[in-house]
């Protein structure tokens, strides 16, 4: 256990706020939980209570049924214990938000997965100044730059024109990564059905629900190859080297993530063509934000913790990281 400040403590199996008797994003579950957004390695079933946005609430309801949570609007504040809390929005997907503390005139922000660049399906990060700043730091090395999301949605577009035999089959996360990759290519004037998988199917009746239009979308089971020819089909990463994918007129296997940097883990999943868009914060997004937070502590949370912590300490800024258990970086 490591004591961040005065009054938050840094378990393994997550963030403990003391004077409100919380937890952070656990992940075992406990009689109250405060969870930044729906991705699975923060959002877990099984707790006694759950404060979480109504975007938040929601997707945990589809994935573990039943919550007994309470709502929390962005920017409504709220007493819980000796702590004023509120949430403010992250940027990462749909629902998600940092959770920003005060008590004993001390202000604490932790970001839970956040990104910097738009994304038309959530709001975008409000930056909060704060004494400490608990930041994740999954391409927290300074190889990561994520290029213009535009320019890989185009590049995406010119590989599907080639060749109206083929369909291009894009993996992409299921929660938030396939229904921004969706209304990318809307934004880009592109009109056409897109083929989707089962297994986002719930996700983006959800999307919809909370006002993000997708446009039309038709599921790819039961569609024949020459529907899909000339068309995107997005599924989850998991199914990009399945049987599932037989199904599909000569796909193009395609990738969106900011994984996609790294030419091994491409061909790892024989992706031809790899997209690199991600939902988190790249190396120039970390260190601007912690230079616009002028924060006198940052802690690390998940990823690569040394680059970042090393920035911090030239900049005079006191840095540590926390080792928490079960957090993945594949929500990317
Ligand atoms: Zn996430
Ligand atoms: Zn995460």
């Amino acid at each position: 256990m490591a004591r961040l400040g005065s009054w938050i403590e840094s378990h393994a199996e997550g963030i403990y706020v003391a004077p409100a008797d919380a937890w952070i994003d656990p992940s075992e579950a406990k009689p109250r939980a405060w969870v930044t957004h729906g991705h699975g390695d923060h959002a877990r079933g099984g707790h006694g209570a759950v404060l979480a946005t109504t975007e938040t609430l929601a997707i945990m309801e589809t994935r573990y049924g039943p919550q007994s949570g309470q709502p929390i609007a962005y920017d409504e504040s709220i007493r819980v214990g000796d702590v004023d809390v509120r949430f403010v929005p992250a940027g990462h997907v749909l629902g998600s938000a940092q959770i920003v503390m005060e008590h004993a005139g001390e202000r604490v922000v932790v970001s839970g997965d956040y990104k910097r660049r738009p994304d038309p399906t959530c709001a975008c990060f409000v930056p909060v100044p704060c004494d400490i700043f608990v930041t994740e730091a999954t391409f927290g090395l300074p190889v990561f730059r994520h290029p213009d999301t535009g320019s890989e949605i185009d590049r995406l577009l010119h590989r599907l024109h080639a060749d109206p035999s083929r369909c291009v089959l894009v993996g992409a996360y299921a929660l938030g990564k396939a229904q921004r990759i969706i209304t990318e290519l809307r934004a880009r004037g592109h009109n056409d059905p897109i083929y989707f998988h089962g297994a986002i199917e719930r996700l983006n009746q959800l999307y919809e629900g909370f006002g993000v239009a997708l446009g039309e979308l038709r599921p790819a089971t039961g569609a024949s190859k020459a529907e899909m020819a000339g068309h995107i089909v997005i599924a989850p990463p998991g199914a990009l080297n399945d049987r599932w994918s037989r199904r599909l007129p000569d796909p193009v296997t395609a990738m969106a993530s900011g994984w996609m940097r790294i030419r091994q883990r491409a061909r790892q999943r024989n992706v031809e063509l790899p997209l690199i868009i991600s939902d988190h914060a790249d190396w120039d997004e970390l260190t601007m934000t912690i230079r616009e937070l002028e924060p006198t502590e940052v802690w690390i949370t998940h990823g690569r913790e040394e680059a970042l912590k090393h920035w911090c300490m030239t900049h005079q800024i006191k840095a540590c990281e926390l080792n928490l258990v079960g957090y993945e970086d594949e929500d990317e």
